[in-house]
């Protein structure tokens, strides 16, 4: 009995020792295998990372991109790309790729080239410009982008080109352009042409040369000529570089009655002149239309005596050829007065100087103008007026050009 409660006296001893054992084996184990697994967390404490940074992680990466990060050094980048306000989980591998491209890349850029799927083009510190330029507009990212590719220009230059739109006329901004741009009647489709004739006039004022261009200057009388568009009813130009053809009439002729003239005229023609005679006889002068619409056969007999009396040359600087006489279009007319019909009388009467200050607000425009011959390819014709409708009129008269510069910049 006594030696069966000594026996029983010592197992508890051994029961605890052993428990103990058991638990101090388990606690080697578990510490062997932490050791060989270490958790993510601790993993990326061991790189370096922060306990603020492990949390950022922990919150906005999931397990696998925090794989990804574990086989790399410490980078501060990492936590800067997880901060910015566009970040996109979804991204996270390219952002990183990104990065280890261009490892000195501001990370806003890194983020918005990933997200707007440009992360696979060469990254320079040119498209750092672009993208931080204070005139940078994100819908013509693409544009930028192109344009730079096929420039390599700087990234001020790029973003200049493309908000001028040179980019759409695959036109290099180049110091020349840099002249034309910006201009008050600059057209980006003529621009070799304003290169070229810059050229060979580099005395004239930009300006001028705009102007010289959009009117065809550049080209030469009677040579490269087109058919003019019909499609622009009263806005139709008919010069030396615009003809109409030789079965072209207008519609809506009508009989100009004695009162105010002679002749045949577009029926919404004769009724602004009638509103503008009605005002002048208030002041009492009268206006009186001679010579409005002409054939294209009448111009021939026209223009062929012309020839024969003084040449074709002289002939040229007074009167149209057959087709490209503005008389044909039934919108214009030339000016005497009741009392003295003749047109070459017209700039010394009282009339004249009436209409030519006042003719723009019923829609006439004085079309070959003093010191405008070289544009017009006419000589000044102080009585040929041009129906245009009031608001060109008005343009025109305002901004002191001739019908050629406004075709050019706001019609064609
Ligand atoms: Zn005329």
């Amino acid at each position: 009995m006594a030696k069966k409660k000594r026996k029983w006296k010592k197992k508890p001893l051994f029961f605890f020792f052993g428990i103990l054992l058991f638990l101090l084996l388990l606690w080697v184990l578990l510490g062997v295998y932490l050791s060989n697994h270490p958790s993510q967390e601790a993993q990326l404490k061991k790189l370096g990372y922060s306990k603020e940074e492990r949390d950022i992680f922990q919150e906005k990466l999931s397990e696998k991109d925090i794989e990804t990060i574990l086989e790399m050094d410490y980078q501060k980048n990492l936590i800067h790309i997880l901060e910015e306000k566009n970040f996109e989980e979804k991204y996270f591998t390219y952002y990183l790729k990104f990065l280890d491209l261009y490892p000195t890349a501001p990370v806003e850029d890194v983020v918005f080239l990933v997200n707007h799927g440009k992360d696979e083009l060469p990254y320079t510190p040119d498209i750092h410009t672009i993208l931080t330029h204070p005139e940078f507009q994100e819908e013509l990212l693409d544009r930028y982008l192109t344009y730079y590719q096929k420039y390599e220009t700087e990234g001020n230059l790029t973003i200049q080109a493309v908000n001028e739109g040179l980019d759409e006329e695959d036109i290099l901004l180049d110091d020349v352009v840099q002249l034309f741009l910006g201009q008050e009647y600059t057209i980006l489709k003529n621009m070799d042409r304003y290169k070229n004739y810059y050229a060979t006039h580099k005395d004239l004022a930009i300006k001028e040369i705009i102007t010289r261009v959009n009117s065809n200057l550049d080209k030469t009388f009677y040579e490269d000529i087109t058919p003019t568009d019909l499609s622009k009813e009263n806005l139709i130009i008919v010069n030396k570089y615009y003809y109409l053809k030789k079965d072209y009439e207008p519609e809506n002729l009508v009989a100009i009655s004695s009162t105010y003239g002679t002749g045949y005229i577009k029926k919404e023609v004769l009724e602004a002149f009638k509103e503008m005679y009605n005002d002048a006889v208030k002041v009492g002068l009268y206006p009186y239309i001679q010579s409005p619409y002409r054939s294209y056969s009448r111009q021939s007999t026209l223009y062929n005596n012309y020839v024969s009396r003084d040449g074709k040359t002289l002939a040229d600087t007074y009167s149209a050829r057959p087709g490209y006489s503005e008389h044909q279009t039934g919108l214009a007319m030339d000016l005497g007065t009741k009392q003295n019909h003749s047109i070459s009388a017209f700039e010394n009467s009282k009339e004249f100087t009436w209409v030519k200050e006042n003719a723009y607000k019923y829609g006439f425009i004085l079309r070959y103008p003093k010191g405008k011959e070289y544009i017009t390819g006419y000589m000044y014709e102080p009585w040929h007026y041009r129906y245009v409708g009031k608001d060109v009129a008005k343009y025109i008269h305002d901004h002191n050009i001739t019908f050629e510069e406004y075709y050019a910049y706001f019609v064609k």
